[in-house]
Order: structure tokens, then sequence, then C-alpha cells
């Protein structure tokens, strides 16, 4: 089939690329020039596992192609993924979707024969409402089908999630397009996903649903760390405890710092926006994104406690400073919380990353970054362990570290802290 991805961002690109290798015609098309100039010459502008080696292979065999020209790229294809970015909105007050909406408008133009337009992208329910109307204002209902397909890749798990996903949620009622689009999933549903039809509106609602409850989960239990810590219970221990259980399950149960990233802070406040403008209070998610805002403050407090309140001229280092492991999104990260207000205090920060330097961070006086772990934490009074990377999952940290009484603040609890009591390290950890 002929695909045109419309924003090549996360999940453009991740799921153009992945088209391609099903064996589509795929062309990913952005506005940014130099993104799409360097993907032609092999540069892949985000870090994830695996994307680079398929983006190269299904370029050489002609199935992707990187294009500036939306008008060109609508013309050849049959089948329009919109998958550019509904970030927050500056007062906060739900999702920006200007650019969807000139998506919208540039697209119309370009319609002259039948073609599925799909929202990829996360966008409040009824927006598909929106843009057929857009649409519509210039070409013939008869010409197109605007259809909800959200997706619920995770990155740095990206390629994986898009190859084998739970379910693939298909929002039309439209017979014709249903059909074309079981048929482009086809090869994902032979090996196991559920293929769920719903109503365009259900479609929209259920990717904020899901991303809300995910939420839900992982401030629930960071919530619950709170308590565990006063208790001398282990967190952990209830997290297995509890995920065991097949109606809860374990994954997003598992405490550490708040949540971030470019999908669940936006999408819950987003949802609750939905939700007041039709007259709904949703209580719990209001809650939950009240208490993630704060849960950076409470971790904060406890690296205080930890440096006995003398913070001034302490050398922190970060270990990790993305949003989680294996991606290199800072967006929400809440380093970007923690970071500033330590150097505020007059802490001496340096961190390193896997995916590199920051730029949200070099901006900052008294962050440096190391090119290495063992450069990174030398001379540290305290180590943050912030992300759960591989790579920090073995280190010697008495070998490495030059000041003694360093100590160690792990906010992902990947240390055992009977191994690192045995070895005379003061090692803190989330919820015990
Ligand atoms: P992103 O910011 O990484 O990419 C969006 C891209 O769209 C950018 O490259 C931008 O230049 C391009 N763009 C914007 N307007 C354009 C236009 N008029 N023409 C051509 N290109 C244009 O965003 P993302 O992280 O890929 O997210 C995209 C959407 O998917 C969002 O709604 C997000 O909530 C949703 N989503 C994201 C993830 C994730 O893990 N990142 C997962 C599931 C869903």
């Amino acid at each position: 089939m002929k695909l045109c991805m419309i924003g090549t961002g996360y999940v453009g690109l991740v799921s153009g690329v992945c088209f391609s290798d099903l064996g589509n015609d795929v062309i990913c098309v952005d506005r940014d020039f130099k993104k799409i100039e360097n993907l032609k010459k092999g540069i892949v502008p985000i870090y994830e596992p695996g994307l680079d080696e398929l983006v190269l292979k299904n370029y050489q065999n002609n199935r992707l192609k990187f294009s500036t020209d939306l008008k060109d790229s609508i013309s050849k294809s049959d089948i329009i993924f919109i998958c550019v970015g509904t970030p927050a909105k500056k007062n906060g007050e739900g999702a920006d979707l200007s650019q969807i909406f000139s998506v919208a408008k540039e697209i119309r133009s370009s319609i002259f024969k039948f073609k599925i337009i799909i929202t990829k992208s996360t966008v409040p329910v009824t927006t598909g409402d929106e843009i057929e109307k857009i649409i519509s204002q210039k070409v013939s209902k008869k010409l197109f089908s605007i259809v909800s397909n959200p997706e619920f890749l995770r990155e740095g798990e990206a390629i994986r999630d898009f190859t084998y996903p739970d379910r693939i949620v298909i929002g039309t009622n439209d017979k014709k397009s249903n059909k074309i689009l079981k048929n482009l999933y086809s090869p994902l549903i032979s090996k196991g996903a559920k293929y769920v039809n719903s109503s365009r509106r259900s479609a929209e609602l259920i990717k904020y649903a899901a991303n809300a409850f995910l939420a839900t989960k992982i401030t629930f239990i960071n919530e619950l760390a709170n308590l565990t810590e006063k208790l001398d219970v282990n967190i952990e221990d209830i997290s297995i405890g509890m995920g065991l259980d097949k109606r809860i399950g374990g994954r997003f149960l598992r405490a550490g710092p708040a949540y971030g990233g470019s999908c669940f802070p936006k999408d819950t406040k987003a949802i609750v926006n939905t939700a007041d403008k039709f007259g709904t209070n949703l209580s719990v998610i209001k809650s939950v994104i009240k208490s993630n805002e704060n849960r950076s403050s409470l971790l904060l407090q406890r690296v205080f406690n930890i440096l006995k309140s003398k913070v001034k001229n302490k050398k922190i280092c970060f270990l990790g400073v993305t949003f989680k492991a294996n991606t290199d999104d800072m967006r929400d990260s809440s380093c970007l919380k923690m970071i500033p207000f330590l150097v505020k205090k007059g802490a001496l920060i340096n961190y390193y990353d896997p995916t590199g330097e920051k730029n949200e961070l070099k901006k900052l006086k008294k962050v440096s970054f190391s090119k290495n772990i063992s450069s990174a934490i030398k001379y540290s009074d305290l180590i943050i362990i912030h992300t759960e990377w591989n790579d920090f999952k073995s280190i010697n940290f008495k070998k490495l570290i030059q000041n003694k009484k360093f100590k160690i603040f792990d906010m992902r609890n990947i240390y055992s802290s009977t191994k690192m009591k045995e070895q005379k390290i003061k090692y803190f950890s989330i919820g015990s």
C-alpha cells in the first residue's frame, strides 16, 4: 500500500519505517528541512534501539522515502497518517491542536481521489469531527474518510511495540476504510495483535483513558512508597505482591521519580480538560496530576535529608537525566525540576547520560556533563540514579569513587540494599 506519514518524529518515523519494513511504500514528510536532509543521509534524529538499521535497510530498498513536499507526497499516497505533535497548551488548558488543524488545511488542496486520513497523533475526543469539517469545506465527503488510529508505542521499545502491539484500535464507521486498514495491519494481527474496530470518538478516548490509567498506576505506587518509607516495609515487596494478581499486573507498578515524557503529563491534563468542557469531573485523574507535580519536591526533600541539609558546594552526580531509560527524550523529565533547584541551593551538579549531553541543561551554571560513568561519579558526595539504564546496574562504586564518604540515592531501586550494606555503602532507595 502507498502510505504518507505527516510528521517524522518518534511516532511518524517509527511507524513509517515499520510499515515500510512490512512491504509498504512509505513517504515520511516533515516541515523540518534539516531533519529530512539528515534522514536521507542516514542520520536518525532520535535515539531508539534498532531504528538506525531499519531506516537504512528500507531506505536502500527504496520502500522508504523522506520529503518536505507535502502536496506531492499526498498525491502519491492512498493512506495519510497525521503524526504531528499535540503538546499541552501554554496556559495548561488542554491539548494544542494547531499543528493538527494546520495539516488538515494543507492537505485538503491535494485530494483528488479517495484517501483515508488517519490521526495517529493523540487527539482529544471530537477532533476527528473537526478535521472532517475542515477538509469537507473544500473536498467532497466521498473523496475522504477520517479515521482515528491511536498509537500506543513506548519510546525505548518503539519498534517492538509497533511490531507486536497488544491491540490495534481503528476508529471508524466506514466499512471500506475498516477493510483496507485491517488488511494493512494483517501482518501484525496474524502475529497475535487484537484488532478493535470502534467509533472514531471511542478510539480517540481509548488512547487518553489508557494513558491516564497508566499514569494513575505509577502515581498510586509512588504514593504507597511514601508510606512504606515510614513503616520499615519495602515497596518492592508490595509491587511484586500486588502485581502478581492478574487483575492488577506488575507493569507500571514500580515506584520511582515523577512520571514524565512526551505523553503522560500532557495527556492527563488534556483528558481532564475535555471532561471539564463536557461538565464531568474526573477527580481521580485530577489528583494524580497534583500528586505527580508534587513528587519531585518530595524527592528533593529526601535529598536534603540524606545530605543532612548541607547541600551547598556538595558534588551531586545524576546518572541518567532523560525521563526514563532507553530514550534521549528530555520532555517533562523530573530532572528538569530537580537539577535547577539543587543548583539554586548551591550544589555542584555533574551528570552522565548514555544518550549524551543535553541542551536543556547546557544553559545552567554549575552543571557539567561527563562522557563516561567513571569520570562522572569520581569526586561525588552523592550519586543519584535517576534512570534505569542497564549501564548503571553493575557499577563498582567503591573502586571508582575517590571520596570514601559518598552516598547513593537510587531512585529506581536497581541495587540491593542488603548488598550495599554488606559493602558498607550509605545507600538510600525509594519506598524503604
Ligand atoms: P514529535 O514532536 O517527536 O514529532 C512531530 C513532528 O511533526 C516534528 O518532527 C514536526 O516537525 C512535525 N510537524 C509538525 N507540523 C508539521 C507539518 N505541518 N507538516 C509536516 N510536519 C510537521 O512528536 P511525537 O513524539 O512523534 O508525537 C506525535 C504524536 O503522537 C503526539 O500526539 C503524541 O502525543 C503521540 N504519541 C507519542 C508517543 C511517543 O512516545 N512519543 C507515543 C504515542 C503517541
